[in-house]
């Protein structure tokens, strides 16, 4: 099995590529799904996170509130980082689980679409790393149909890696800065000459 790797800045298409590789025949684990999953479900990790933060984390069905935690955690680095170290593990826990359960079931391409793979300390896990870049106006232009705000969006840039430093770590750079077609077509030629390795 082939473990590829997909991640990349806020916006900049990561999603809509693993899409494109699974509607190829590659079998795709969501890390954003998984990090849902843990907040919903992790019972130590919800421990924890109203143990720091508190209780204005939590919905008044008790469950983790997503954007309140966003709110106390993102925008204070420190804060961020506890966050991270908290949840990641138990992400990192489930991904390799997924992927041992994948290597049995005779997976020949797996993507693991991973926001932080980078930062997490995650590329241990995949053979390939694809870094997906985009410009920055039409990354504010799509996520700002999706209710974003130019600030938030710019926020969240400067919180992370820049696609310079990325690349340091990519065997494949993918810039999505056509239009959807244009980004298929890039993803098609290179899963066909990548699964024929
Ligand atoms: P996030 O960082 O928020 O998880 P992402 O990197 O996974 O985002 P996507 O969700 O794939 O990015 O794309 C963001 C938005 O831009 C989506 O609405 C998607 O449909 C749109 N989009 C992505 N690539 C293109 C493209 N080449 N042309 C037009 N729209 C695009």
């Amino acid at each position: 099995m082939k473990v590829i790797g997909i991640t990349g800045g806020i916006g900049s298409g990561k999603t809509t590529a693993a899409s494109i590789l699974a509607k190829l025949g590659a079998v795709v684990i969501d890390a954003d799904r998984l990090g849902h999953q843990v907040l919903d479900e992790d019972r130590e990790v919800i421990r924890a996170l109203v143990g720091h933060f508190g209780p204005s984390i939590l919905s008044p069905g008790g469950r983790i509130d997503r954007q309140a935690l966003a709110g106390k955690a993102f925008g204070n680095p420190q804060e961020t980082a506890f966050l991270n170290c908290i949840v990641h593990p138990v992400i990192r826990c489930r991904v390799e689980k997924l992927k041992q359960e994948q290597q049995l079931l005779g997976c020949k391409v797996l993507v693991i679409d991973a926001p932080l793979l980078i930062e997490a300390g995650w590329t241990d896990l995949v053979d390939d790393v694809w870094v997906i870049t985009a410009p920055v106006e039409p990354v504010l232009r799509r996520l700002g149909k999706k209710g974003m705000s130019r600030k938030q969006v710019l926020e969240r840039m400067q919180a992370q890696l820049a696609d310079e430093q990325r690349r340091g770590y990519a065997t494949e750079t993918i810039p999505n800065d056509t239009g959807l077609a244009g980004l298929e077509n890039r993803i098609s030629r290179l899963f066909r000459h990548y699964a024929c390795q």
